[in-house]
């Protein structure tokens, strides 16, 4: 111990980071040397120091300007996708160049764990070494314009059965080699919670990992956002530029589009431009293009000049291998008969059956006592109630209706008086809380309203049911009264 230094819990701190940071380094020089051959990496790589971590960035050094920027040229990119690749929170690599004790040397005990060439690995130095720099600038991870890759879906921890074969095998193609011709754009559609999420991520993440393009992924709500934001900060150049320039562009959930014509302009707009340019596009939606009536017909048919896939809804086989999978990842030992029941049971999505078992494994978990078909129906009464009967939204409104006496039209009426909104909300809310259909799957059930206006309508809901406790028992009674 060094007992009595000052300072010391930060220095200690900032070399328990630093040597954290190394173990990752060792890593991914061992990758790049790999990739790129002895010879090169010890030309031009070799010399590379790790600096601190800001927030979404870390800092690297090189001991020339001439070779900051040749690394950044050719291989900041690759930089950028190997440290987002081992810390996902990084999206950005800045090199700079450091004068003084070069930050690379020989040596270090992570090397040797990680079977990471010693010579990679510089030595553990003080994260906030003061260097020298000079003009610092930014190479930057594609990703970075889009949401993040979830880690958990990849295709390995994707199970494959009949209903999804055809969708999983047109993804994986895409990601062995994006844009090839007739893969181009690959559109995959199925209902909600079957996994075009997941395939779409495992797409990303295998071609992030293996360095190749720069991806951008994101649902067709934030490309409407961006969109809409880009346009108010008068800014939509630099927004169709950064579109243009990657490789790959993944819009999940394209039905958000529908009706958003100035959006939909623009969508179609830069995909021609990408798929112009040779880069790869791949879209999900809830149904096939010929079905998403609401979008514009030039847009429609340009989805549907390349491949289409749909996710059709599971098999009892499928379920249970699902959930055979889930249940090995997690440790937890599940008695077949409990995966069969559930696959019995919960008939409506992965998601929810993925839900049903995660409860199971975390009770067995926090209580320490295995996982019976007892505790089982015990843990999940309320799931398998709702699922034993499903509600519709158009039960759920006739209900609704009939209890304040309005007319079921004015479910999807334009009207606004109180009379009608405040059962129309309630009907929405209930929507939400009874039936596993999306925000914009009900808005679309209630006239064509929009999203936000479901997220609206929950909300009111909840804050006149705390203020008003009749109208709370109202809803409640509906509630039971549709769940029975
Ligand atoms: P979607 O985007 O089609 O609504 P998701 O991709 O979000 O559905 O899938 C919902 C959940 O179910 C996710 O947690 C996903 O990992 C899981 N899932 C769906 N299909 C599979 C599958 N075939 N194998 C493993 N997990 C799956
Ligand atoms: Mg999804």
């Amino acid at each position: 111990m060094t007992g009595g230094l000052e300072g010391y819990d930060e220095v200690a701190e900032a070399n328990a980071q630093k040597s954290i940071l190394d173990i990752h380094w060792s890593r991914i020089c061992a990758r790049l040397k790999a990739e790129v051959g002895e010879v090169e990496y010890n030309t031009w790589l070799r010399q590379m120091g790790v600096g601190p971590v800001d927030e979404d960035e870390i800092t690297l050094y090189l001991p020339t300007r001439f070779l900051r920027d040749w690394v950044r040229g050719q291989y900041g990119d690759r930089l950028g996708a190997l440290w987002h690749a081992e810390i996902p929170a990084i999206r950005r690599v800045e090199l700079q160049v450091a004068r003084g004790p070069s930050p690379a040397a020989d040596g270090d005990a992570s090397a040797a764990e990680t079977g990471a060439p010693s010579a990679a690995t510089p030595p553990a130095m003080p994260v906030m070494d003061a260097v020298v720099v000079e003009e610092p600038r930014t190479a930057e991870v594609r990703s970075d314009l889009a949401a993040p890759l979830d880690p958990r879906f990849t295709f390995d921890t994707f199970v494959v059965g009949k209903p999804n074969e055809f969708a999983y095998a047109c993804a994986r193609r895409v990601a062995e080699r994006p844009s090839s011709p007739g893969f181009n754009p690959l559109f995959l559609y199925g209902g909600v919670g079957l996994g075009k999420t997941h395939l779409m991520h495992a797409i990303g993440s295998e071609l992030v990992r293996e360095g190749r393009v720069s991806v951008a992924y994101m649902s067709a709500e934030k490309f409407m956002y961006r969109f809409i934001a880009a346009i108010r900060s008068q800014s939509t150049m630099e927004f169709k530029e950064q579109l243009r320039s990657v490789d790959v562009l993944m819009i999940d959930d394209l039905q958000f589009l529908i009706g958003k014509d100035n959006t939909q302009e623009e969508f179609f707009h830069t995909f021609n431009a990408l798929v112009d340019a040779g880069r790869q596009i791949v879209v999900s939606a809830d149904k096939s293009p010929s079905d998403l009536s609401g979008l514009e017909d030039r847009l429609r048919t340009r989805l549907g000049c390349g491949m289409v896939a749909d996710i059709h809804a599971t098999t009892f086989e499928l379920r249970i291998s699902i959930l055979e999978a889930k249940a090995t990842a997690s440790g937890v030992e599940v008695p077949a008969k409990v995966l069969e029941f559930l696959a019995h049971k919960i008939t409506s999505n992965v998601r929810e059956l993925e839900g049903a078992l995660n409860r199971l494994i975390a009770h067995a978990n926090l209580f320490g006592r295995p996982v019976t078909l007892e505790t089982t129906q015990d843990v999940l009464h309320d799931i398998l109630k709702a699922n034993n009967r499903r509600v519709t939204i158009e039960e759920i409104q006739r209900k609704v209706a009939e209890h304040w006496n309005i007319r079921l039209t004015d479910m999807s009426s334009a009207r606004r008086s109180t009379v009608v909104a405040r059962p129309r909300q309630v009907a929405m809310f209930l929507s939400k809380q009874l039936t596993s259909r999306s925000l914009p799957e009900i808005g679309r059930k209630f006239g064509n309203r929009d999203h936000t206006t479901v997220i609206y309508a929950v909300r009111r809901v909840m804050e006149l049911m705390e203020q008003d406790p009749a109208f709370a028992e109202d809803v409640e009674l509906l509630r039971r009264m549709l769940e029975s």
